[in-house]
């Protein structure tokens, strides 16, 4: 059974990625305009076009990362892995397959295995950024994956 014991510090200013899909991409704007000033202190991430359009309409800078389908998911699970997102907003497309979708399921696996909170549509973004947790501090619980770094693969050696 998993062990968890590591906790991984939110700060107040928190690091947020928003991704919306093109059929979303409305959706996620009228959200984030209604929230704008709950949005305003947190330091945003979206991958490219989700990015422009965002900027364009909440007036303030986002780091823009590469467009989905070219690898801005990736990044952004990269980043998840590194410590660098705290909460991911990502409305994805239920009903339209998308290029990458294999990108798509690696984004969302790794939000889970790093224990970030994710909305994947309007009615749960809605409850994330109402949370009080949203202005305070915040310790993550993480796996201890420190039995799976020390697994055996070969007899005599460990990882
Ligand atoms: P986009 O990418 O913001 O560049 O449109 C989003 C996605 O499809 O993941």
């Amino acid at each position: 059974m998993e062990k968890i014991h590591k906790r991984i510090a939110m700060d107040h200013d928190k690091k947020i990625a928003l991704v919306a899909h093109d059929n979303k991409k409305r959706d996620l704007v009228e959200w984030a305009k209604f929230n704008r000033d709950l949005l305003a202190h947190h330091t945003i991430y979206a991958t490219g076009m989700t990015g422009r359009i965002l900027e364009k309409e909440l007036g303030f800078p986002i780091i823009k990362l590469q467009s989905g389908p070219l690898g801005g998911d990736q990044q952004i699970g990269a980043k998840i892995v590194e410590g660098n997102i705290d909460f991911l907003i990502f409305f994805w497309d239920p009903l339209e397959p998308v290029p990458h979708d294999m990108d798509v399921k690696a984004l969302l696996r790794m939000a889970v295995v790093w224990n970030i909170p994710i909305a994947c549509n309007r009615a749960s973004a809605d409850f994330m950024i109402s949370s009080p947790l949203m202005d305070g501090e915040y310790d993550r619980l993480v796996a201890d994956y420190d039995d799976y770094h020390a697994r055996i693969i070969i007899r005599g050696e460990s990882g």
